[in-house]
Protein backbone atom coordinates (compact mmCIF):
# COMPACT_ATOMS: atom_id res chain seq x y z
CA UNK A 1 0.00 0.00 0.00
CA UNK A 2 1.16 3.39 -0.93
CA UNK A 3 1.18 5.56 2.29
CA UNK A 4 0.06 8.68 3.16
CA UNK A 5 0.31 11.74 4.92
CA UNK A 6 -3.19 12.93 6.79
CA UNK A 7 -3.41 15.54 8.85
CA UNK A 8 -2.82 15.10 12.27
CA UNK A 9 -6.57 16.00 13.74
CA UNK A 10 -8.33 14.39 10.80
CA UNK A 11 -9.55 11.34 13.05
CA UNK A 12 -10.15 13.00 16.59
CA UNK A 13 -12.20 15.37 14.62
CA UNK A 14 -14.75 13.09 12.70
CA UNK A 15 -14.75 11.09 16.31
CA UNK A 16 -15.40 14.44 17.99
CA UNK A 17 -18.02 15.17 15.17
CA UNK A 18 -19.80 12.00 15.60
CA UNK A 19 -18.44 10.44 12.55
CA UNK A 20 -16.50 7.42 14.23
CA UNK A 21 -17.81 4.96 11.73
CA UNK A 22 -15.61 6.69 8.95
CA UNK A 23 -12.52 7.46 11.40
CA UNK A 24 -12.05 3.70 12.05
CA UNK A 25 -13.00 2.40 8.68
CA UNK A 26 -10.25 4.48 7.12
CA UNK A 27 -7.53 2.75 7.32
CA UNK A 28 -9.47 -0.13 5.44
CA UNK A 29 -10.51 1.93 2.67
CA UNK A 30 -7.74 3.83 2.29
CA UNK A 31 -5.32 0.83 1.67
CA UNK A 32 -7.95 -0.75 -0.29
CA UNK A 33 -7.45 2.21 -2.69
CA UNK A 34 -3.78 2.91 -2.44
CA UNK A 35 -3.19 -0.56 -3.98
CA UNK A 36 -0.21 -0.37 -6.41
CA UNK A 37 -2.21 -4.22 -7.67
CA UNK A 38 -5.30 -1.87 -8.49
CA UNK A 39 -3.12 1.35 -9.92
CA UNK A 40 0.18 0.15 -11.83
CA UNK A 41 1.19 4.20 -11.74
CA UNK A 42 1.01 4.76 -7.58
CA UNK A 43 4.96 3.61 -7.24
CA UNK A 44 6.50 5.92 -10.03
CA UNK A 45 4.04 8.81 -8.08
CA UNK A 46 4.53 7.97 -5.03
CA UNK A 47 8.26 8.46 -5.89
CA UNK A 48 7.83 11.89 -7.63
CA UNK A 49 6.47 12.86 -4.35
CA UNK A 50 8.81 11.65 -2.35
CA UNK A 51 11.48 12.92 -4.24
CA UNK A 52 10.36 16.96 -4.26
CA UNK A 53 12.34 19.40 -2.31
CA UNK A 54 11.91 19.47 1.06
CA UNK A 55 11.28 23.19 1.30
CA UNK A 56 10.40 25.28 4.44
CA UNK A 57 7.35 28.04 2.95
CA UNK A 58 7.96 31.28 4.63
CA UNK A 59 4.30 32.22 3.82
CA UNK A 60 1.21 29.92 2.90
CA UNK A 61 -2.00 31.84 1.87
CA UNK A 62 -4.88 29.82 0.85
CA UNK A 63 -7.31 32.88 -0.04
CA UNK A 64 -5.79 34.01 -3.23
CA UNK A 65 -6.67 32.60 -7.00
CA UNK A 66 -3.38 31.04 -6.91
CA UNK A 67 -2.82 29.33 -3.07
CA UNK A 68 0.08 30.06 -2.52
CA UNK A 69 2.81 28.17 -0.86
CA UNK A 70 6.09 29.80 0.10
CA UNK A 71 7.70 32.34 -2.38
CA UNK A 72 10.62 32.69 -4.91
CA UNK A 73 13.01 33.85 -1.93
CA UNK A 74 12.60 30.06 -0.12
CA UNK A 75 13.90 28.38 -2.93
CA UNK A 76 16.76 28.65 -4.97
CA UNK A 77 16.68 28.04 -9.21
CA UNK A 78 18.29 24.39 -8.95
CA UNK A 79 15.43 23.83 -6.27
CA UNK A 80 12.80 24.85 -8.31
CA UNK A 81 13.86 23.29 -11.39
CA UNK A 82 13.63 19.83 -9.18
CA UNK A 83 10.11 20.84 -8.32
CA UNK A 84 8.97 21.48 -11.74
CA UNK A 85 10.27 18.44 -12.44
CA UNK A 86 8.57 16.39 -9.69
CA UNK A 87 5.07 17.75 -10.08
CA UNK A 88 5.41 17.54 -13.71
CA UNK A 89 5.77 13.85 -13.48
CA UNK A 90 2.31 13.99 -11.45
CA UNK A 91 0.87 15.60 -14.84
CA UNK A 92 -1.98 16.19 -16.25
CA UNK A 93 -2.51 18.72 -13.56
CA UNK A 94 -6.47 19.37 -14.48
CA UNK A 95 -7.31 21.91 -10.94
CA UNK A 96 -5.39 24.75 -10.12
CA UNK A 97 -3.67 27.31 -10.31
CA UNK A 98 -1.41 27.18 -7.55
CA UNK A 99 1.97 29.20 -6.73
CA UNK A 100 4.47 27.18 -5.29
CA UNK A 101 8.25 28.54 -3.98
CA UNK A 102 7.62 30.96 -6.96
CA UNK A 103 6.69 28.10 -9.32
CA UNK A 104 3.37 29.24 -11.12
CA UNK A 105 1.33 26.08 -12.37
CA UNK A 106 -1.64 26.94 -14.19
CA UNK A 107 -3.44 23.97 -14.41
CA UNK A 108 -6.32 23.04 -17.01
CA UNK A 109 -8.88 24.58 -15.17
CA UNK A 110 -8.94 28.34 -13.43
CA UNK A 111 -10.64 26.79 -10.91
CA UNK A 112 -10.41 30.18 -8.60
CA UNK A 113 -13.34 30.94 -11.36
CA UNK A 114 -15.73 28.47 -10.45
CA UNK A 115 -14.72 29.42 -6.61
CA UNK A 116 -15.44 33.13 -6.75
CA UNK A 117 -18.78 31.77 -8.37
CA UNK A 118 -19.78 29.69 -5.18
CA UNK A 119 -18.02 31.49 -3.01
CA UNK A 120 -20.78 34.01 -1.98
CA UNK A 121 -23.12 30.95 -1.77
CA UNK A 122 -20.70 29.53 1.10
CA UNK A 123 -20.81 30.61 5.02
CA UNK A 124 -17.88 27.84 5.94
CA UNK A 125 -16.80 29.92 8.98
CA UNK A 126 -15.79 27.23 11.62
CA UNK A 127 -17.86 24.49 9.83
CA UNK A 128 -17.02 20.88 9.04
CA UNK A 129 -16.91 20.49 5.37
CA UNK A 130 -16.94 17.39 2.78
CA UNK A 131 -16.04 18.17 -0.72
CA UNK A 132 -17.07 15.05 -2.67
CA UNK A 133 -15.03 14.60 -5.82
CA UNK A 134 -12.70 17.17 -4.56
CA UNK A 135 -9.77 16.73 -7.20
CA UNK A 136 -5.97 17.86 -6.15
CA UNK A 137 -7.62 19.89 -3.42
CA UNK A 138 -7.75 23.22 -4.96
CA UNK A 139 -10.87 24.35 -3.12
CA UNK A 140 -10.45 22.13 -0.27
CA UNK A 141 -7.66 24.62 0.56
CA UNK A 142 -9.26 27.82 -0.68
CA UNK A 143 -12.54 26.44 2.11
CA UNK A 144 -9.80 26.39 4.72
CA UNK A 145 -9.14 29.83 3.16
CA UNK A 146 -12.31 31.06 3.79
CA UNK A 147 -12.11 30.09 7.72
CA UNK A 148 -13.36 26.11 7.98
CA UNK A 149 -12.48 24.39 10.73
CA UNK A 150 -11.78 21.22 8.75
CA UNK A 151 -12.13 19.87 5.15
CA UNK A 152 -12.68 16.79 4.25
CA UNK A 153 -12.08 16.30 0.72
CA UNK A 154 -12.74 12.72 -0.96
CA UNK A 155 -11.85 11.71 -4.98
CA UNK A 156 -11.04 7.83 -6.03
CA UNK A 157 -8.52 8.94 -8.62
CA UNK A 158 -5.48 8.03 -7.02
CA UNK A 159 -3.18 10.46 -9.20
CA UNK A 160 -5.16 13.69 -7.63
CA UNK A 161 -4.44 12.33 -3.99
CA UNK A 162 -1.06 11.77 -4.92
CA UNK A 163 -1.01 16.09 -6.47
CA UNK A 164 -2.42 17.16 -2.48
CA UNK A 165 0.15 14.81 -0.92
CA UNK A 166 2.66 16.18 -3.09
CA UNK A 167 1.35 19.82 -1.81
CA UNK A 168 0.88 18.02 1.63
CA UNK A 169 4.90 17.86 1.68
CA UNK A 170 5.27 21.69 2.45
CA UNK A 171 2.34 22.49 4.21
CA UNK A 172 1.37 22.28 8.41
CA UNK A 173 0.89 18.73 9.72
CA UNK A 174 -2.40 20.72 11.36
CA UNK A 175 -3.25 22.09 8.56
CA UNK A 176 -6.85 20.49 8.80
CA UNK A 177 -7.59 19.38 5.19
CA UNK A 178 -6.92 15.92 3.22
CA UNK A 179 -7.57 14.69 0.47
CA UNK A 180 -8.88 11.19 0.97
CA UNK A 181 -9.06 8.31 -2.19
CA UNK A 182 -12.38 7.28 -1.59
CA UNK A 183 -15.98 7.54 -3.59
CA UNK A 184 -18.89 9.08 -1.90
CA UNK A 185 -19.88 5.35 -2.10
CA UNK A 186 -17.16 3.73 0.04
CA UNK A 187 -18.19 6.27 3.15
CA UNK A 188 -20.07 4.46 6.28
CA UNK A 189 -23.95 5.09 5.60
CA UNK A 190 -25.74 7.40 8.19
CA UNK A 191 -22.86 9.81 8.55
CA UNK A 192 -24.93 12.87 9.36
CA UNK A 193 -22.17 15.02 10.69
CA UNK A 194 -20.94 17.67 7.85
CA UNK A 195 -21.98 21.67 8.12
CA UNK A 196 -21.69 21.92 4.60
CA UNK A 197 -21.23 19.36 1.58
CA UNK A 198 -19.92 20.46 -2.04
CA UNK A 199 -20.46 18.14 -5.00
CA UNK A 200 -19.29 19.66 -8.45
CA UNK A 201 -18.77 18.26 -11.71
CA UNK A 202 -19.49 14.94 -10.26
CA UNK A 203 -23.66 14.68 -10.61
CA UNK A 204 -23.63 14.00 -14.62
CA UNK A 205 -20.63 11.23 -14.16
CA UNK A 206 -23.17 9.24 -11.83
CA UNK A 207 -25.51 6.69 -13.64
CA UNK A 208 -28.01 7.16 -10.51
CA UNK A 209 -27.87 10.47 -10.00
CA UNK A 210 -30.75 10.08 -7.42
CA UNK A 211 -28.38 8.19 -5.67
CA UNK A 212 -25.93 10.46 -5.27
CA UNK A 213 -28.04 13.29 -4.14
CA UNK A 214 -29.64 11.35 -1.18
CA UNK A 215 -25.61 9.39 -0.37
CA UNK A 216 -24.87 13.67 -0.20
CA UNK A 217 -27.88 14.06 2.10
CA UNK A 218 -26.70 11.47 4.17
CA UNK A 219 -23.13 13.36 4.83
CA UNK A 220 -25.13 16.49 6.00
CA UNK A 221 -26.46 17.08 9.68
CA UNK A 222 -30.23 17.97 9.57
CA UNK A 223 -30.48 21.44 8.53
CA UNK A 224 -26.91 21.42 7.11
CA UNK A 225 -25.87 22.74 3.70
CA UNK A 226 -25.65 21.42 -0.14
CA UNK A 227 -23.73 23.14 -2.56
CA UNK A 228 -24.37 21.22 -5.73
CA UNK A 229 -22.26 22.32 -9.04
CA UNK A 230 -23.42 20.14 -12.45
CA UNK A 231 -23.72 20.59 -16.26
CA UNK A 232 -26.94 21.34 -16.68
CA UNK A 233 -29.95 22.11 -20.36
CA UNK A 234 -31.84 24.99 -20.98
CA UNK A 235 -35.32 23.60 -20.85
CA UNK A 236 -38.54 23.36 -18.30
CA UNK A 237 -39.25 21.04 -15.29
CA UNK A 238 -39.73 18.11 -17.76
CA UNK A 239 -36.17 18.56 -19.41
CA UNK A 240 -33.49 16.18 -19.40
CA UNK A 241 -30.66 15.09 -22.13
CA UNK A 242 -29.80 11.29 -22.03
CA UNK A 243 -27.18 11.80 -24.50
CA UNK A 244 -26.82 8.58 -26.92
CA UNK A 245 -23.17 8.80 -26.94
CA UNK A 246 -20.27 10.72 -25.52
CA UNK A 247 -21.09 14.50 -24.43
CA UNK A 248 -18.33 16.97 -25.53
CA UNK A 249 -16.27 13.49 -25.76
CA UNK A 250 -16.67 12.24 -22.23
CA UNK A 251 -17.64 8.48 -22.30
CA UNK A 252 -18.91 8.79 -18.61
CA UNK A 253 -21.82 11.62 -19.00
CA UNK A 254 -25.49 10.53 -17.88
CA UNK A 255 -28.19 12.73 -17.09
CA UNK A 256 -27.92 16.84 -17.83
CA UNK A 257 -31.03 17.86 -16.26
CA UNK A 258 -32.56 21.42 -16.88
CA UNK A 259 -32.31 23.62 -13.93
CA UNK A 260 -36.20 23.31 -13.23
CA UNK A 261 -35.31 19.32 -13.00
CA UNK A 262 -33.21 19.33 -11.04
CA UNK A 263 -34.73 21.74 -8.56
CA UNK A 264 -37.50 18.67 -8.71
CA UNK A 265 -34.98 15.84 -8.10
CA UNK A 266 -33.93 18.03 -4.78
CA UNK A 267 -37.15 18.53 -3.52
CA UNK A 268 -37.95 14.71 -4.45
CA UNK A 269 -34.89 13.71 -2.85
CA UNK A 270 -36.14 15.89 0.50
CA UNK A 271 -33.59 18.51 0.43
CA UNK A 272 -35.70 22.65 1.26
CA UNK A 273 -34.92 25.81 0.69
CA UNK A 274 -33.55 25.01 -3.40
CA UNK A 275 -31.98 28.32 -4.95
CA UNK A 276 -30.03 27.93 -8.09
CA UNK A 277 -27.54 31.02 -7.21
CA UNK A 278 -25.48 30.34 -10.72
CA UNK A 279 -25.66 29.54 -14.63
CA UNK A 280 -22.39 30.12 -16.41
CA UNK A 281 -21.37 28.88 -19.80
CA UNK A 282 -17.32 27.22 -19.62
CA UNK A 283 -15.09 29.00 -21.75
CA UNK A 284 -11.47 28.97 -22.76
CA UNK A 285 -10.67 31.45 -20.15
CA UNK A 286 -11.77 29.05 -17.66
CA UNK A 287 -10.79 25.54 -19.53
CA UNK A 288 -7.81 25.11 -21.79
CA UNK A 289 -4.62 23.19 -22.65
CA UNK A 290 -1.64 24.43 -20.58
CA UNK A 291 1.79 23.38 -20.07
CA UNK A 292 0.28 21.55 -17.08
CA UNK A 293 -2.13 19.46 -18.76
CA UNK A 294 -1.47 19.00 -22.35
CA UNK A 295 -4.27 16.59 -23.31
CA UNK A 296 -7.00 17.98 -25.09
CA UNK A 297 -9.29 20.32 -23.98
CA UNK A 298 -12.51 22.58 -24.02
CA UNK A 299 -11.44 24.10 -27.85
CA UNK A 300 -11.16 20.21 -28.70
CA UNK A 301 -14.70 19.00 -27.08
CA UNK A 302 -16.78 22.55 -29.19
CA UNK A 303 -17.74 22.10 -32.59
CA UNK A 304 -15.29 24.19 -34.38
CA UNK A 305 -18.11 25.85 -36.39
CA UNK A 306 -20.60 26.66 -34.00
CA UNK A 307 -18.81 26.81 -30.49
CA UNK A 308 -22.47 26.86 -28.50
CA UNK A 309 -22.12 23.31 -29.56
CA UNK A 310 -20.55 20.65 -28.67
CA UNK A 311 -18.92 18.48 -31.05
CA UNK A 312 -21.54 15.97 -31.41
CA UNK A 313 -23.63 18.55 -31.57
CA UNK A 314 -25.60 18.83 -28.01
CA UNK A 315 -25.58 22.18 -26.01
CA UNK A 316 -22.20 23.19 -24.81
CA UNK A 317 -21.13 22.91 -21.28
CA UNK A 318 -23.71 25.26 -19.35
CA UNK A 319 -23.23 24.76 -15.31
CA UNK A 320 -25.57 25.71 -12.82
CA UNK A 321 -24.47 26.26 -8.85
CA UNK A 322 -27.61 24.91 -6.38
CA UNK A 323 -27.59 24.87 -2.87
CA UNK A 324 -30.36 22.92 -0.35
CA UNK A 325 -30.85 22.23 3.29
CA UNK A 326 -30.73 19.02 4.30
CA UNK A 327 -34.09 17.50 5.94
N1 LIG B 1 -14.92 19.15 -7.91
C1 LIG B 1 -13.87 19.52 -8.84
C2 LIG B 1 -13.47 18.35 -9.74
C3 LIG B 1 -14.53 17.90 -10.71
S1 LIG B 1 -13.99 16.59 -11.76
C4 LIG B 1 -14.32 20.71 -9.63
O1 LIG B 1 -15.49 21.03 -9.61
O2 LIG B 1 -13.50 21.33 -10.30
C5 LIG B 1 -14.92 15.24 -11.08
C6 LIG B 1 -14.18 14.50 -9.99
O3 LIG B 1 -15.09 13.60 -9.37
C7 LIG B 1 -13.01 13.67 -10.50
O4 LIG B 1 -11.85 14.06 -9.83
C8 LIG B 1 -13.41 12.25 -10.18
O5 LIG B 1 -12.32 11.43 -9.80
C9 LIG B 1 -14.40 12.44 -9.04
N2 LIG B 1 -15.41 11.38 -8.88
C10 LIG B 1 -15.95 10.60 -9.84
N3 LIG B 1 -16.82 9.73 -9.31
C11 LIG B 1 -16.86 9.98 -7.97
C12 LIG B 1 -17.55 9.40 -6.87
N4 LIG B 1 -18.38 8.40 -7.05
N5 LIG B 1 -17.33 9.89 -5.63
C13 LIG B 1 -16.47 10.91 -5.45
N6 LIG B 1 -15.77 11.49 -6.46
C14 LIG B 1 -15.96 11.03 -7.70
Amino acid sequence: MTDLRLSSGLQDDLRAAGMAALADALPGLVAARMDPRRYGNLPRWAEAVAGLPGLVPSCIALDRDAVTIGTREDACEAERAALREGLMALHPWRKGPFSLFGLTLDAEWRSCLKWSRIEPALAVSGQRVLDVGCGNGYYALRLLGAGAARVVGIDPTPLFVMQFQALRRWLPEALAADVLPLALEDLPAGLRGFDTVLSMGVLYHRRSPLDHLLALRDCLRPGGQLLLETLVVPGDADTCLFPPGRYAKMRNVWFLPSVAMLERWLARCGFTGIECVDKSHTDFAEQRRTEWMHFESLADFLDPEDPTRTIEGHPAPLRAVLVAHAP
